[in-house]
This record gives C-alpha cells, structure tokens and sequence, in this order.
C-alpha cells in the first residue's frame, strides 16, 4: 500500500534557527572541505553545511563535516589551565601566567640538568599552519631540543621519505583534479569510499564524465575494492613485489615511456636489472595475485595516455613502506606519468593539516622543506629568524616513536604533548602509561581536559578548536585553504598560535626574536620566507 495511501505524514525539515552562516575549512581530515556553520540568535552553532562553489566539495559535506559543529560543546572541553605538584595530586585550576612560567621554568631546569635534548615536544597534525611554523621556531630557535617530532610521522613518514628519495623533495605532485583526466587509476591500500568520501565522490563525478579503469590493491575486500574493476587481493606486506613484477612487464614489453626515462630520470639501468628478478611467474608465487592478471594491469597502466597511482596507509605503515613509495613513484616515471594532467603519484593524507606541517613545523628539519643537514638551510634560516646557526642542530632528533622508548631510559626527562594523544595513537598502551609516569614533568596543550595523557600530567593548557581561530590547512592536493573563526574560544581556552607565542616570551632568546602575534603576520612571515633573499627587517 505505498502508493495507495491517501494519509500521509508531511515531510519536515527541521528548522534550527540559523541566523548566520560562517565559512571556515573543516578540522576533520585532509581533504580540506569548505564548510559554513550555522549560528542561532544565541551565538550558538546549530548547523553545518558544505559550501556551493567551492572547489574541492563543491557543496557536499561527509557526515563528520555535517555534525562538524556539534565539538563546539562537546563535553569535557578544557576550560581553565590546570597544574599539580606530583602526578598523584589533585589538580587545581590556575591563571595562564602561572602556569606558563612554571613549564618555562621546568623546561629550563630539566635542560640545564640534563641537557636541551632531555625534553621532547610531539606535535600533531591538526593545528593551523601559521601555528606549526610558530611552534617549529620556539623549539628550534628558543629552546633548541632536537627531539621534536609530530604524530604524522606515525601516518605519512614513509610518504615524506618516498618522494624525497624519488624528487628530492617532499611536495606531492598530484591533485583532485587529475581523477577528470586520467585514463587509469591504481589505488593501493586505500578504502576511499568510506575514509576519504569526497575524495571518492570527485572520483565517481569524473567516472561518470568518462568510463576509465579503477584498480584497487587490497588484501581486503573494501568498499572500494568492491566498486573497481580489477580487485588484487594482495597478499599482505608484498606490494613491493607486485610494483617491481608490473615494472617488469612494462619494460619486457617495451611499453615505457623511454623518452620521458632518458629525459627526466637518473638510475634507469639499475632499475631495470632490480625488477628483472620479479618475472610475473615468481611474483606471483609471492605476492598471490596470478601471472595473467599481473601481465593486464601492467598493460592497461602502461597503455593509457595518463596514468595515476594513489595510496594510503596500506603502503605507509609498513616496515618498508617508503620503499613501497618509491616504488610507486618508478612506476611513474617509467611511464611517464607524472608532470601531466592526469598522470601522477597521489598519496592521500589523514589530518587535516597533516601537509602544513610537513610544508612548515620544522618537525623533521626547518621550514619550507629546508633540511638540518644542510648548513645552507640552517644558515638561511638562522638568519631570518635571528639566531646563530650553530644552535641548530646538523641533524634531524628522534622519531616520536624512539622518544617514548627514550623516556624508559631516562634519556628524555620532561615532555609536551600538543594536540596528539598517544595513549591511542602509538601501540602497546600499558607500555606508554609506563613511559609517561616515568617524565619529571609532563605537559598537555589540547582541546579536551578528559584526554587520557592528562592522568599523568603536571600542566594541562586547554586549547581552542579550529574554528574558535584563524589561520590555514593545506590539504592532500596541497591546497590552502582559509579557516576562519566561527566563534571566541571555550571557556578560558586560548589558540595555540598565543600559547607558543606566551612562552616564548618567557625565554631570554624568544625576547630578542620576533614572534609576531596575529596569523595573517604569521603567515606574511611565511610568504616571505618563500622569498628569503628579502630581508627580515623589511617585514
Ligand atoms: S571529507 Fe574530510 S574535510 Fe570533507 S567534510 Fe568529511 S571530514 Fe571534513
């Protein structure tokens, strides 16, 4: 009796009362989603839609984004800096200056009794640019620990490290928009439907254009798998020998692009006589995916005009996954797929400003893709910012994941944890709980006083959320994206940009430098930093 029924209930759509719609780029991931928040006549957000025009979602919204304002007045947000003698005391809640001058204090104590690198600092990838670089020149121009990383080495470490040995340079060369030009897509370890929605979604507008292949790697069968044309259930950890087996048949074939090679690549011949051993016959014995099939993807890859290939973490967090990264990156080049519309190494990113802080925290080196290790980078840099060069070190500290074994040790006496959690992030938790009772003084900046590092900590300072600030995200394509502040920050929280900025002040060498205390001269800061012939004091 569907279509029978004369009664029906009328269809209503609830009216929330917004009476102001505020743009900003939603915080979730790092596809970098324009988004309005809805405000009711209190000042309360109510609502949350994606924004019509914009280029990367073009009005639609995954449904993180759509209750993206309801972390407005989430529970247990941090309202007040609180601080406590021991670990097992109570805290109490203080006033800013206290508790700043206090973690200056013990972060000078700690150091001068055990040495600047006894404190680490672990970042995250989820604050705003202009807030990565202000923090990457406190601990590298202020306080001068080398043991300084962010948890998206967790995540995209073997991204960064893959295109740095492939281009020299960490800057992904793809974009959203090559999925309307190319002819063939291979995705590796990657469930796009349901991890990366919009991302997916510009894919199935630009199917629809343009019938093409979708070639999925995957030892499950995901949402995405389910939708390819071609599924490789892989055996787990092989990826390796399955790019080296497509290699192989491309150039047995003949089907590289061999004028792209000689023009644009160096190591060629080495190449060709490593993916001589992967013959499809013994790459498939390994890898589980049979010779024929191998023999087809390498033919279609090879064969399309533009090629291009995107991965997520089934090819970053393996023992070898910048190893994996390369590899996709030769299969590129071979073909001569990138440097074209359409044709491309895509690695699809997870925070939403996880490339900001590979572009400008300083975390792995200095900003701007400079390096430690070259003392024209630190010589450059030490002269923009007012340093000396020889108080940077000449190369990179621990990873965050050898930080915390070097808290077991004593190495690492005191810590500051920044918008990052790694009683959830990092593996064997009760072995992290260890780790952390065992600091001297522990701090934790971070939206939400409930988080679970805040049980071992001696100072918690609550921080504001994205939208309660200003600033920019860059996302997977490298795009920067505007966030605007939607509303004050909670409570007595503060942005992060203020919360480095105070406690630079509180060091002597953080007086004679400039930290400059709104985003936009931040980010002024960091546009000329793109130009750095230009003199500092012209700023
Ligand atoms: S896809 Fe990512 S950026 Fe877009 S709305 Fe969802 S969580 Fe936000």
């Amino acid at each position: 009796m569907l279509f029978g029924r004369s009664k029906k209930n009328p269809i209503k759509i609830a009216d929330k009362g917004v009476v102001d719609w505020k743009y900003t780029t939603c915080g979730y991931c790092s596809t970098g989603c324009s988004i309005e928040v809805g405000l009711n006549n209190a000042g309360k957000a109510v609502a949350a839609r994606g924004v019509a025009d914009a280029d990367v979602n073009r009005g639609k919204l995954c449904i993180k984004g759509i209750f993206e304002h309801e972390l407005f007045t989430s529970a247990n947000r941090g309202t007040k800096p609180l601080m406590r003698e021991k670990a097992i005391d109570a805290y109490r809640e203080t006033g800013w200056d206290e508790a700043l001058d206090h973690t200056a204090a013990e972060f000078k104590r700690i150091q001068q009794k055990y040495g600047r690198d006894s404190l680490a600092i672990v970042s995250t990838g989820q604050i705003l640019t202009e807030e990565f670089y202000t923090l990457g020149k406190l601990t590298r121009g202020v306080i001068g620990t080398n043991n300084y990383d962010g948890n998206t080495t967790l995540c995209m470490a073997s991204a960064v490290s893959g295109y740095k040995r492939s281009f020299g340079s960490d800057g992904p060369p793809g974009c959203y928009d090559d999925f309307s030009h190319t002819e063939c897509l291979l995705a590796f370890g990657s469930n796009l439907p349901e991890q990366h929605p919009i991302i997916y979604w510009r894919l199935k507008m630009a199917l629809e254009e343009r019938k093409f292949p979708v070639i999925v790697v995957d030892p499950r069968v995901t949402m995405f798998a389910q939708m390819a044309d071609i599924h490789l259930p892989i055996t787990p950890g092989t990826d390796l020998v399955l790019l080296s087996s497509l290699a192989h048949v491309i150039l047995k074939e003949g089907l590289q692009d061999q004028a792209y090679i000689a023009a644009h690549t160096t190591g060629f011949d080495e190449f060709a006589k490593l993916v001589a051993l992967y013959d499809p016959t013994t790459a498939a014995g390994i890898c589980g995916i049979d010779e024929d099939t191998i023999r087809h993807v390498a033919r279609v890859y090879a064969r399309a005009n533009a090629a291009m290939s995107i991965w997520t973490m089934g090819i970053n967090q393996s023992t070898h996954g910048s190893d994996g990264v390369v590899a996709i990156n030769s299969l590129n080049l071979i073909t001569g797929n990138i440097g074209k519309p359409g044709g491309t190494s895509l690695s699809i990113t997870g925070q939403c400003n996880a490339m900001g802080t590979r572009e400008w925290s300083s975390c792995s080196g200095l900003p701007g893709y400079r390096a430690l290790e070259k003392e024209k980078d630190r010589e450059t840099i030490a002269k923009y910012w007012g340093v000396d060069p020889e108080f940077f070190p000449k190369q990179r500290g621990l990873f965050m994941t050898d930080i915390f074994p070097a808290m077991e040790t004593g190495q690492i006496r005191a810590l500051w944890l920044v918008a990052t959690n790694p009683m959830t992030s990092m593996p064997n938790i009760p072995r992290i709980k260890k780790t952390l009772q065992n600091l001297e003084f522990l701090v934790v900046q971070d939206a939400y006083a409930d988080v679970e590092t805040t049980k071992y900590a001696h100072v918690f300072l609550p921080a504001a959320l994205w939208g309660e600030k200003e600033g920019v995200f860059t996302n997977t394509e490298r795009r920067v994206n505007l966030v605007r502040k939607v509303m004050e920050p909670h409570g007595d929280s503060k942005p992060d940009l203020w919360i480095f900025n105070e406690l630079a002040k509180r060091f002597e060498q953080g007086r004679k430098m400039r930290f400059p205390e709104t985003p936009a001269e931040v980010f002024d800061e960091i546009a000329i930093d793109l130009r750095i012939d230009v003199p500092y004091d012209s700023l």
